[in-house]
C-alpha cells in the first residue's frame, strides 16, 4: 500500500523557512493581486492566498478592477505596479473577462515581479536551469518528489498533460535532474498509447483534468504517482488517477485534495520572497 505524499506537511516545513527569510528582509514584502470582474472561484483563491501571505508576514494587496476593463487598461495597471517600488510581486487572478488575453497581458508583468514564473524570460531561463522564479505547480511537484525520492537520475518519468503551466516546464525541470522524460498528451491517447507509456513510469505525473483517466491497473508496481488533476465528481473533488486501485500498486501517491494543491500556493509565496530578496 502506497504512502501518502501530503502537500500540507511539506508546505508547513517550507513556510517555516520562509518566515525566517522574511524576518531578515528590511521591509515587509508586498504581493499585489489583480482581479478583473466578478468571479467566485477567483475570489476564493485570492482569499486563500491572502490567508497564507498574511500568516507568513507578507502584505497582500487585492486590486479589483471592473468587468469592462480593457486589455490596455489592465496593461496600464500592470505598468503602474511594475513601477511601484513597494510592490515585490504581481499575480493576475484567472479567469479574466473575454476581452482580455492572459498570454498577452502576462508578458507586461516585469520578469522580476513575475511570481507565477510564467513570463517568457523566466520560462526561458528554465532551459538553462537559471530561473529563480519557477512556475508554481511544477515547482510544487518537484518538492513532492524531493520529499520521497532523493535521486531522479536515470528514472523513467512520464508526464501526462503538456500544458504551458504544468507539463512543459515540468519536463525541463525533470530533465535537469537527469530523469528520462516522456510527455504524453491527447495525441498519445488518440494513438491508443497512453496505457503503454503510463505502464513504464517509475515516476508518473498526471495533469489533465479528466477524472479516472489513468486506470489504477496501469500503474507500475512501486511507482511514485503525483496527481495534479482537479475534478468535481458528484460534489467531491477527485484527481485524474483512479486512486483506490493506484494506491495498491504505487510506493507513494498524492491524495486529491491535499497533495499538490496546498504546496502550489506555498511556491507562490516562495517566489515572492525570492523576488523581494533580489529587489531589496
Ligand atoms: P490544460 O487543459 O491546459 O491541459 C490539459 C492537458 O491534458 C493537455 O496537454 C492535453 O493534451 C491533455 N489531455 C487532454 N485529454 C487527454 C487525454 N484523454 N489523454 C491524455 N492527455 C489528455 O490543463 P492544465 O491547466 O494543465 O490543468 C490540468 C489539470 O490540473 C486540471 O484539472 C487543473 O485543474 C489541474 N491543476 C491543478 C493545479 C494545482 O495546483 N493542484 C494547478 C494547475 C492545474
Amino acid at each position: 500500500m502506497a504512502k501518502l505524499l501530503e502537500g500540507k506537511v511539506i508546505a508547513e516545513k517550507i513556510k517555516e523557512g520562509l518566515r525566517q527569510e522574511i524576518r531578515l528582509l528590511k521591509v515587509k514584502p508586498v504581493l499585489a493581486s489583480v482581479q478583473a470582474g466578478e468571479n467566485a472561484g477567483a475570489e476564493a483563491y485570492a482569499k486563500s492566498q491572502k490567508k497564507t501571505a498574511e500568516d507568513l508576514g507578507i502584505e497582500y494587496q487585492f486590486h479589483k478592477l471592473g468587468l469592462d476593463t480593457s486589455e490596455n487598461g489592465l496593461i496600464e495597471f500592470i505598468r503602474k505596479l511594475n513601477g511601484d517600488k513597494s510592490v515585490n510581486g504581481i499575480i493576475i487572478q484567472m479567469p479574466l473577462p473575454p476581452q482580455i488575453d492572459y498570454k498577452k497581458i502576462s508578458q507586461f508583468i516585469h520578469p522580476d515581479k513575475d511570481v507565477e514564473g510564467m513570463h517568457p524570460v523566466n520560462i526561458g531561463k528554465i532551459v538553462f536551469a537559471k530561473s529563480r522564479l519557477l512556475p508554481c505547480t511544477p515547482a510544487a511537484v518537484m518538492e513532492l518528489l524531493n520529499s520521497c525520492c532523493a535521486d531522479l537520475y536515470g528514472k523513467e518519468a512520464v508526464i501526462v498533460g503538456h500544458s504551458e503551466i504544468v507539463g512543459k516546464p515540468l519536463a525541463l525541470m525533470l530533465l535537469d535532474k537527469f530523469a528520462t522524460v516522456t510527455v504524453a498528451h491527447i495525441g498519445t491517447s488518440k494513438a491508443q498509447k497512453l496505457e503503454e507509456h503510463v505502464n513504464k513510469a517509475e515516476i508518473l505525473i498526471v495533469a489533465v483534468g479528466k477524472a479516472g483517466l489513468i486506470k489504477g491497473g496501469w500503474i507500475k508496481e512501486g511507482a511514485i504517482v503525483i496527481d495534479v488533476g482537479i475534478n468535481r465528481v458528484e460534489g467531491k473533488i477527485v484527481g485524474d488517477v483512479e486512486f483506490a486501485e493506484a494506491e495498491k500498486r504505487a510506493s507513494y501517491i498524492t491524495p486529491v485534495p491535499g497533495g499538490v494543491g496546498p504546496l502550489t500556493v506555498t511556491m507562490l509565496m516562495r517566489n515572492l520572497v525570492e523576488a523581494a530578496k533580489s529587489q531589496q
